[in-house]
């Protein structure tokens, strides 16, 4: 069965390899032919935003996607199942496009609680609408919260975001702390010349402040083509001048993920961390699975292709058909993408239309 995808074609194959193996709790692991194996996923639930910020969206022109195109909180709630007591996920971040204009997405958070309460719910945010969700988030069950935010200065702020909100934001990351959404960490995009200047202010902060930040470098999933290498700030560029005013101390994460992490080495709270997608690809360990908002599975940021998922579930299949077809497409997740090298080729979509 070949499907017709934004420009390109998904295969589902109607035999599959064995994708799936039988993990230490009994449960099922999604395995690709790398040997990797897909944990943590990300749900996409709107393709829309309040934000438009430049490196992610275009200014306008976007067109958005139709109500009775996106995954009903229903389907996503199926999936979620499917996905947790079949196949072991134990992490699952709601994101977007910006997750919070998803009209009772407090209600999505506690559906998918109530597969499994100690799943590891996060969200990632713009921040704008949480002093109204904050609360209500945290008792339906979201865990942890990533908020974005690449400037410490109102008129900067405008400019990248092409948003007013920078109060509001501000506020938002008050009202989640208030609601015991803890810890709190903070997304920066760093790009040279727009905001490289303020890395040194957001490790203060994330020690004034006890947050995480995660410097990310600049990818080219921008909706404007403005992406160029030259605008990337290496994160190994970052950390050196961090470490210049606050030295570092690794962290060891027990599970590989994609960032970096450090502590303060004089001891001091919060932290930093790297996503060096750019510089230093973490393919090799990715453990990452996406669904956009429509119901496409993706297996990479950069895939030219997604695996429907939407119209097979509304065509009634069953859960060991559809977790064939899931199996299908993680067994042949790409080894990694080609930033940077001859083969690159953009994906059709912005990274507002993936979900981050
Ligand atoms: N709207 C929410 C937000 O901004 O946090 C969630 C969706 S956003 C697409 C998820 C994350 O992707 C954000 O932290 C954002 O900064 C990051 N992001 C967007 N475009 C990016 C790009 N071209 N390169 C690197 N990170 C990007
Ligand atoms: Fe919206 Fe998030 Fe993209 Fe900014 S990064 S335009 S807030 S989806």
């Amino acid at each position: 069965m070949t499907v017709p995808m934004g420009g390109s074609t998904s295969t589902v194959m109607n035999s599959y390899p064995t994708a799936s193996m039988i993990g230490h709790m009994g449960t099922a692991t999604l395995r690709d032919t790398y040997g990797r194996v897909a944990d943590d996923l990300r749900i996409s639930i709107t393709d829309r935003c309040n934000f438009r910020c430049i490196y992610c969206m275009p200014a306008e022109g976007l067109k958005w996607l139709k109500r009775d195109d996106l995954l009903r909180f229903e389907e996503i709630a199926r999936l979620a199942r499917l996905f947790v007591e079949r196949y072991g996920v134990r992490t699952i971040r709601i994101t977007g496009g910006e997750p919070l204009v998803r009209i009772k997405v407090e209600e999505l958070v506690g559906m998918i609680n109530e597969v499994d309460p100690t799943l590891d719910i996060t969200m990632t945010t713009n921040g704008v609408l949480l002093r109204e969700k904050a609360q209500l988030l945290k008792d339906a069950g979201l865990k942890r919260i990533n908020i974005s935010l690449d400037t410490l200065h109102m008129d900067r702020f405008h400019e990248i975001a092409r948003s007013d909100a920078f109060g509001r934001v501000m506020d938002g990351i008050r009202a989640s702390r208030e609601a015991g959404l803890w810890p709190i960490k903070l997304n920066m995009v760093v790009m040279k010349g727009k905001n490289d200047d303020e890395v040194v202010d957001f490790a203060r902060l994330a020690r004034d402040e006890g947050y995480e930040v995660r410097f990310i470098e600049f990818m080219p999933l921008d909706g404007d083509n403005i992406w160029t290498n030259e605008q990337v700030v290496p994160s190994r560029r970052i950390q050196e001048q961090i470490e210049d005013l606050f030295p570092l101390q690794p962290v060891a994460d027990p599970r590989p993920g994609p960032a970096t992490r450090f502590k303060f080495a004089d001891g001091a709270p919060g932290g930093v961390g790297f996503i060096s997608s750019v510089s230093q690809a973490f393919c090799t360990t990715c453990n990452r699975i996406r669904l956009t908002a429509e119901g496409g599975l993706r297996t990479c940021l950069f895939s030219l292709q997604e695996t429907p998922l939407r119209d097979l579930m509304r065509s009634g299949v069953s859960d060991d058909h559809l977790g064939r077809v899931i199996e299908t497409a993680v067994w042949r997740k790409e080894e990694g993408h080609l930033i940077n090298q001859p083969g690159f080729i953009k994906p059709a979509k912005n990274m507002s239309q993936i979900g981050g």
